[in-house]
């Protein structure tokens, strides 16, 4: 077993698996932004996961959707279950490439934590709305959450996340905000990849997403199995499955054809990031930080079948009638609400109001429009329909 594999870990536990010399471990962490005493029992990056798990924005997650609205049904993915099937596609990766699993899993359940209510379509309203005072992107705001919004421990705002962690939750970033970020913003800046484990995340997180839009799409009949059927990447597992398994029910089918996708795309993943590492040949975290591209990736061949997979979503599922009708109602919902508030920041819940009061003197009108951001970007769909009731319907109490 190679050294750096056998080193005690800072939190006194032995790693159970061999780790890369250009994974992240422990002992290579650049830390917390407060200090705190080593975790017992547990690894730095178990504890974030933990942290993560037990934080107020992550039980939201259970009532906000990507393309389905909450009370659409029972059966379709939530950002929660979303998060969850990240983590697990993450964690088999990085166990098989010997990186750090628990990192892996911690950036996965964090990953969509800043999401607003109603998915794509509350994102770009609330974005729009933002223009003015610096814009709005779940990416960043997944980062306040962690950093700042939480208000929990006795000692720091925000769950006090390893850099790691936090690095990876930031998977894009403007230039201008890089800078205001410092430390975690420094990649952008620098031009630098982040760590294997977080590129593995983001592929992870389109990996599941794409096979769950499929699947849900089929659920809600608003995609057809006919018209999958142009998608190379379903039409061959499709053919599979029904040729081993003439007369399987239909559900069945569409589930052994689901996870043929994921598992046709995580071997590609595999086996194309071994052959990019090897090629490159790293030491270190810092030659995975200076590679010239990211290392964990999909083989041109899988490229070009997701290429083909994410276009058809886009057109058929994303554009369907029904899910622009939901667009326009969640539009509606997160622009009227912001306009409302900040009209008048007294309609605000008192502890947001509060902070508007105090930010106000700061920042002025910029400032209000932050807090009233967080506000409405913590809101699960559900929460959002209802305030929206509250303050526009006469009828209902307030
Ligand atoms: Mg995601």
């Amino acid at each position: 077993m190679a050294a750096h594999a056998k080193a005690q870990l800072s939190s006194g536990i032995v790693d159970m698996f061999q780790l890369a010399a250009y994974a992240v471990c422990e002992n290579n962490s650049r830390g917390r932004r407060f200090k705190e005493s080593s975790p017992h029992h547990r690894t730095e990056f178990q504890r974030d996961r933990d942290r993560i798990v037990h934080s107020a924005a992550f039980r939201r997650l259970e009532y906000k959707t990507q393309v389905f609205v909450n009370h659409e049904g029972d059966m379709y993915r939530t950002r929660l279950t979303h998060s969850l099937e990240v983590a697990q596609i993450g964690r088999a990766i990085a166990r098989i490439l010997h990186l750090n699993e628990d990192l892996t899993e911690s950036i996965a359940l964090a990953h969509d934590l800043g999401h607003t209510p109603f998915g794509h379509a509350g994102q770009e309203a609330l974005n729009r709305c933002m223009q003015d005072y610096g814009g709005f992107e779940h990416n960043l705001q997944s980062l306040r959450v962690v950093d700042e919004l939480e208000e929990k421990y006795a000692d720091f705002n925000g769950l006090n996340l390893s850099f790691e962690t936090r690095e990876g939750i930031l998977k894009h970033c403007s230039l201008s905000n890089a800078r205001i970020l410092g430390e975690v913003g420094e990649r952008f800046i620098k031009q630098q990849q982040p760590s294997l484990e977080a590129q593995l995340v983001n592929l992870a997180d389109e990996i599941a997403y794409n096979s769950h839009d499929v699947d849900d799409g089929l659920r809600a009949g608003l995609i057809t199995i006919e018209q999958l059927l142009a998608v190379q990447l379903f039409r061959e597992q499709y053919e599979h499955v029904v040729r081993n398994y003439p007369d399987l029910p239909q559900r069945r089918v569409i589930h052994e054809v689901v996870r043929r996708i994921i598992d046709s795309q995580v071997s590609d993943l595999v086996e194309s990031s071994r052959v990019c590492i090897g090629k490159v040949k790293p030491q270190s975290i810092t030659d995975i930080r200076c590679a010239n591209d990211t290392l964990v990736s999909f083989g041109p061949g899988m490229k070009q079948l997701n290429q083909e997979l994410k276009h058809f979503l886009r057109s058929a599922l994303y554009r369907h009638y029904r899910v622009l009708r939901m667009s326009i109602k969640a539009e509606k919902i997160v622009s009227s609400l912001f306009e409302v508030f900040m009209n008048d920041a007294r309609l605000l819940p008192p502890e947001y109001y509060r902070k508007v009061a105090s930010e106000k003197s700061v920042n002025s009108v910029a400032g209000q429009a932050r807090v009233v951001a967080d506000y409405i970007a913590g809101m699960t769909d559900r929460y959002a329909i209802s305030e929206y009731e509250r303050m526009f319907n006469p009828m209902m109490s307030t």
